[in-house]
């Protein structure tokens, strides 16, 4: 399900659940997290002129928000582990011919061949690299104007105590609004008193003239 979540409350850490958002389950590490948004569609007409105007449109518009202590749970610390395996692994091959070339060992046409597996492998290997890194694994998107981090696939639970801490804080904020304004009233009659006191009928003293 759909989950948004303040940035503010991600921020200052009020906000952020106790499960993990991918699989529900109670957090049994916590890691920096860095979120970012998605660049807005009409950015990618920008790459009709060329990947460097897309890319600085890309870099400006970024709004990021970080989180000190994203939770994670076990099943995402063994996703972690097993897709960042699988992208070095597959990181493997390029090295390996690379290594062999130097070696001087002679492979002709198929060692292009093996060049543009090793190629390919190591392109999909940087994709297991990035989806298997805490970054990615909470699968949050940072709204384009920065205000709140998007969860389209949380689970239930992690939505579930996203709500309650979002009603937590917002009650938190209410009670602060209401002894700030609490104690301005008692100021302010605080004030009047001293001046009714200051100036009462019988006092020597006269109110400032106008
Ligand atoms: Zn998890």
């Amino acid at each position: 399900m759909s989950i948004g979540i303040f940035s503010s409350l991600v921020t200052s850490g009020a906000g952020v659940p106790g499960v993990c958002s991918r699989h529900g389950e109670p957090a049994v590490l916590r890691k920096r997290v860095r979120f970012i948004s998605k660049p807005p569609g009409w950015t990618y007409a920008l790459l009709l002129c060329g990947a460097l105007p897309f890319l600085i449109a890309v870099m400006v518009l970024r709004k990021e928000v970080k989180a000190e202590a994203w939770p994670f749970c076990a099943q995402c610390r063994q996703l972690h582990k097993q897709r960042t395996l699988i992208g070095w692994g597959l990181l493997l091959p390029l090295v390996l011919l690379i290594a062999i070339t130097f070696a001087g060992v002679e492979l002709g046409q198929t060692g292009l061949w093996l060049l543009l597996v090793a190629i390919v492998a190591c392109a999909v290997g940087f994709g297991f690299l990035a989806r298997g890194g805490y970054r990615l694994l909470p699968q949050g998107d940072v709204a384009q104007d920065g205000s709140a981090i998007g969860f389209k696939k949380a689970h239930p639970a992690f939505a579930a105590e996203a709500q309650a801490a979002y009603e937590r804080a917002a009650q938190q904020h209410a009670a602060q609004q209401q002894t700030a304004w609490q104690a301005n009233q008692q100021q302010a009659q605080a004030q009047q008193a001293a001046l009714h006191a200051a100036y009462a009928p019988g006092t020597s003293q006269q109110p400032p003239q106008a």
